[in-house]
Parts: C-alpha cells; sequence; structure tokens
C-alpha cells in the first residue's frame, strides 16, 4: 500500500460493528461499496446460523454447515476486515471500542460510526445456577455439549444395571415450548424412536421418556391458535408430554422439579434442556448506562426510530439486543432487516445525505417450526401450512438462508439421507474424557464419565455430575416420579 493510498485509508470514515451474527453481517453487507472502512469484532471467528443448532445438538448436521468462518463471509467485500475479540467497554465520548484479544491483549477500536449487533444469552429467570443443568443452546458449543449430553445418556443407560438407573438417563426434559424447544423435542422424540432403537442392545431406546414443558397454556405462543393445536398433537402422536402451565421451580443433577396444574412434581430426569427465557447481551445495559438510556425487562436497550441510541447520531444498536416502539420478536429477520437499514442509513451519510431518515419499518415474512421429520407448521403473511407442506417449505427457506452454495447443498445433502430416507445421522462424535481408575469405586467412575464430551476438552463446570458442590448421586434411585 502506497503512503498516499495509506492517508486515504486513514482519513476515511471508520465503523466498527460489533458482532457477527445476522444483524452484524447485514449492516457490513449493506455497506459493500461505500467510502468508509468497516472493523466488524466477534468473540468468535464464525457466523452463526442459530435457527439450525438444535441440528448440530442431534446429530442431523456438522457444526460448519451452520457456521461459516466470518473471514470467509466477508473476503469479496474489500472495505471490511474482521477481528477475532471480546468486547468488554465502549467509551462513547472518546468513540473507542475496547475488545480483549484472544491471547488476553487489550486493543482499542476508534469508530466514527458504531453498530452494536451482540445479540443475546440465556435467562434463567433469577436461577443462574441452572445453567449447569439445563444448558440452553445460543452458540456453537452449546449445541456440542447438548449433543454430548444427550447421546452420552443413551450410552449410560445402556450399561447401567438398575432399571432405575436407566429411567433417568432415557428421560429427557426441554423446557420451553417455543420453536426451539418445540424443534429440539421433536428431534428427540426421532432419536429414540427412528434413529436409535436398532443400535443398542441393553436398552429399548423407544421407552425413552421425553417431557417438553412451558408455564403459557399453548405450545409455540406467539404462532395461530390452529398451528399451536396442530403442533400439540403432532407431538403427542410422537410420545413426546406436552405439559403446559407447568414452570420449572427447582433443579439439580439428577431431576427437574416443576409445578403445573396439579401441584410441584419431582421428576427424575438427568437430561434437561433449557429453550425458556433469553437475556440482552451485557453490552445492552453498558450502552443504556453510558448514554442515559433505558434497559427493558429483558436487558434490551431502548434505540430510537431510526435505531440510534437517544441523543447519539453516531451509534446504532439492532438485533436481539434491542427494543422498538413496536416491540418486534427477536427473530432473525428483525435483526436482518435492522442491519440493513443502518448499513444503508450510514452509506447515504457517507454520501453526504445529512437528512432525517424514515423510521425503521419490519416487513413480518412470516413464521415456521419443525414438529419432527417431515412436520412442520408455517404461518406466511395470513396463510398458514402444516405438516409436510410446511416441512417443505420450511426446508426452503432455511437452506436459502444459510451463507454459501456448498453449505446448501451440504446441509441438503444431511437432510434428504438423515430425515427423508435413512433416519440417519451421522454427526453424532462424542467420547469419554474420565478414565477408569482401579483405585476408585466403579459405580464413582461411570459417574465420572457421565457426561462424555465430544473430543473437546473436558469442562467439569459445565457437567452437573462433577460440577463442584453437586451432591454425590443416590446409590439406589427410586423410579422416576410421575
Ligand atoms: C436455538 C435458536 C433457534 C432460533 N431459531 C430461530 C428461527 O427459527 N427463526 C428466527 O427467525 N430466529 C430464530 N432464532 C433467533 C435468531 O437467531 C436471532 O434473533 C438472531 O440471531 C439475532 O441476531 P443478532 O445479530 O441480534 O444476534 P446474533 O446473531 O446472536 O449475533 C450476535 C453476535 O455478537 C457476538 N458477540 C456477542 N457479544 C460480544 C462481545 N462482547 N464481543 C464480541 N462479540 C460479541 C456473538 O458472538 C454473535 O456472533 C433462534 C435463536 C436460537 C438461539
Amino acid at each position: 500500500m502506497s503512503t498516499a493510498e495509506r492517508d486515504e485509508r486513514q482519513s476515511r470514515h471508520k465503523v466498527v460493528i460489533v458482532g457477527g451474527g445476522f444483524g452484524g453481517v447485514r449492516a457490513a453487507q449493506a455497506l459493500r461499496g461505500a467510502d468508509v472502512d468497516v472493523t466488524i469484532v466477534d468473540r468468535t471467528n464464525h457466523h452463526l446460523f442459530q435457527p439450525l443448532l438444535y441440528q448440530v445438538a442431534t446429530g442431523i448436521l456438522s457444526p460448519g454447515l451452520i457456521a461459516p468462518a466470518l473471514r470467509r463471509v466477508m473476503k469479496k467485500q474489500s472495505n471490511v476486515r474482521t477481528l477475532l475479540a471480546e468486547v468488554g467497554d465502549i467509551d462513547l465520548d472518546a468513540k473507542v471500542v475496547h475488545a480483549a484479544a484472544p491471547d488476553g491483549k487489550h486493543i482499542d477500536l476508534p469508530y466514527d460510526t458504531l453498530v452494536v449487533a451482540a445479540g443475546a444469552t440465556h435467562a434463567y429467570f433469577g436461577h443462574p445456577e441452572w445453567a449447569e443443568h439445563a444448558p440452553g443452546m445460543k452458540s456453537i458449543e452449546d449445541a456440542r455439549l447438548l449433543r454430548s449430553r444427550i447421546l452420552g445418556a443413551y450410552e449410560l443407560a445402556e450399561v447401567a444395571t438398575d432399571p432405575a438407573e436407566q429411567e433417568a438417563w432415557m428421560t429427557f426434559v426441554v423446557v420451553g415450548a417455543g420453536p426451539t424447544g418445540v424443534e429440539l423435542a421433536g428431534q428427540l422424540s426421532e432419536l429414540a424412536r427412528h434413529v436409535l432403537p436398532r443400535e443398542y442392545r441393553a436398552i429399548d431406546t423407544r421407552k425413552a421418556r421425553i417431557i417438553l414443558l412451558d408455564a403459557a397454556p399453548a405450545v409455540l405462543p406467539p404462532f395461530a391458535k390452529k398451528l399451536q393445536k396442530y403442533t400439540k398433537k403432532t407431538l403427542e402422536e410422537k410420545g413426546i408430554e406436552v405439559r403446559l402451565n407447568t414452570m420449572a421451580t427447582g433443579m439439580d443433577a439428577d431431576s427437574i422439579t416443576v409445578k403445573g396444574p396439579n401441584g410441584e412434581e419431582r421428576i427424575v430426569a438427568r437430561t434437561k434442556v433449557w429453550a425458556a427465557g433469553v437475556q440482552a447481551s451485557p453490552l445492552a445495559e453498558l450502552l443504556a448506562k453510558a448514554s442515559g438510556g433505558e434497559v427493558d425487562r429483558a436487558g434490551r436497550l431502548a434505540v430510537d426510530p431510526d435505531l440510534s441510541l437517544p441523543e447519539r447520531r453516531d451509534v446504532f444498536a439492532v438485533g436481539d439486543m434491542v427494543s422498538t416502539i413496536d416491540r418486534l420478536p427477536g427473530v432473525a429477520q428483525v435483526a436482518m432487516q435492522q442491519g440493513t437499514y443502518v448499513g444503508k442509513l450510514i452509506t447515504a451519510r457517507a454520501n453526504g445525505d445529512d437528512t432525517t431518515p424514515a423510521p425503521f419499518k419490519y416487513f413480518d415474512k412470516g413464521s415456521m417450526a419443525t414438529i419432527g421429520a417431515r412436520e412442520a407448521v408455517a404461518d406466511v403473511r395470513g396463510a398458514k401450512f402444516t405438516g409436510w407442506l410446511g416441512y417443505v417449505m420450511w426446508c426452503y427457506v432455511h437452506v436459502m438462508f444459510l451463507i454459501g452454495w456448498g453449505n446448501r447443498l451440504g446441509t441438503l445433502y444431511n437432510w434428504v439421507r438423515s430425515l427423508r430416507y435413512a433416519r440417519y445421522r451421522g454427526h453424532r462424535l462424542i467420547s469419554v474424557t474420565a478414565s477408569y481408575d482401579k483405585s476408585e469405586d466403579p459405580h464413582e467412575a461411570a459417574v465420572k464419565s457421565a457426561h462424555p464430551q465430544e473430543n473437546v476438552e473436558h469442562r467439569p463446570e459445565l457437567d452437573p455430575r462433577t460440577a463442584p458442590g453437586t451432591p454425590a448421586p443416590p446409590q439406589d434411585k427410586p423410579a422416576a416420579s410421575a
């Protein structure tokens, strides 16, 4: 690069985008060709398609198919660079983003315009301690952990000799009957009833108990009544116990306590999954404090109609971490459209157009959810679809929103192979990390390896059986309470 080019670049308008998810990537893409330098900073090196995480957790897809490298996604856009770093602070007055590189090194990113699209995380309704017993799905690591726990549970049921122990391993509870909970429960049923039965010798996986619970009176709360009814009926036909008006009140490594219409009940279940609440990224509160703004109960930052912070025309926030006056849902379409809107607005300003922009307006293209292989519900601008037709529509929409033709074709291939024909699950790699120690009680050794982890380092803090402070499991377990 010549000195003149370097000087020109240094004087160019700098846009920093925090987060390379749906909102951040769309904002960067809308800045294609704009006379600005864009830096996307993300704590992961990939752009994650969260709607298909449950398929990684149940062995249908490999992680790479739904999480292409951010650098690759942006490689053709020469005014964008990507950085792997975690943003910890933002100085709105000095206009600098403070981040930490993977080795802990401090990185300062000065900006002229800032876009924050840091998404959301799980919310455990005041019980953060439940996270170790009922992990949620927000990242590739979460999905891998769940895959290890789900498949590991069957492995441990196979070696258990006590029927009550087997039952505890073969009881799965999904908390939250929104789209993620419904999709995951559907796939748990597919695994138990169609994929695994012929592979085990000591257990009948068809006897696995799958419970889906929600405090709301219906599954898929945002969907039309007709689709809710269809979904509940289909889930029940798949052998899933759907418990509505029921909330989790307690949890430990071995069980979950729930309160429903029939009172309180302890369900012995070693595998629990959290698909209930979400909480905006902590950066939302940080921005609110720094700018005198507000956050709602879910920690979402209130933004102006043009998605900028009040009194800060140079700072925008989009996606799951913001709340707008029309209370939009936390879905990918909202984040993508907001990202595109902000990218275009910054481009217009870079071109000298300083007029007040029209407020952001969301175009609702509809909502969809699968209930298992070959069944889905879809609500597309008022038209309702169920069953096979809904499923084909769901497949089409989701595959088209994946980034890269290789990933789209790879995903289609896996779907045809796993969901349609052989009920094949090609991505089920897990391994035992605790080794057998002869000096130990054999039962304890089994307990230590209770949740085999995938070929990643064993993380005891995430393992309910070995987490510090977790009570030792009872030796003789009562039969699962009903
Ligand atoms: C399991 C699951 C299933 C879903 N299914 C659907 C669905 O079927 N349909 C639908 O429309 N929506 C679905 N959603 C919701 C959808 O994925 C979100 O609405 C969307 O991802 C929001 O986009 P975003 O850009 O706001 O955040 P995200 O896409 O979450 O991106 C945020 C990015 O910011 C990065 N980041 C966060 N904090 C920092 C930091 N401090 N420093 C650096 N980087 C940071 C993250 O690594 C991430 O890459 C689902 C979500 C989940 C979790």
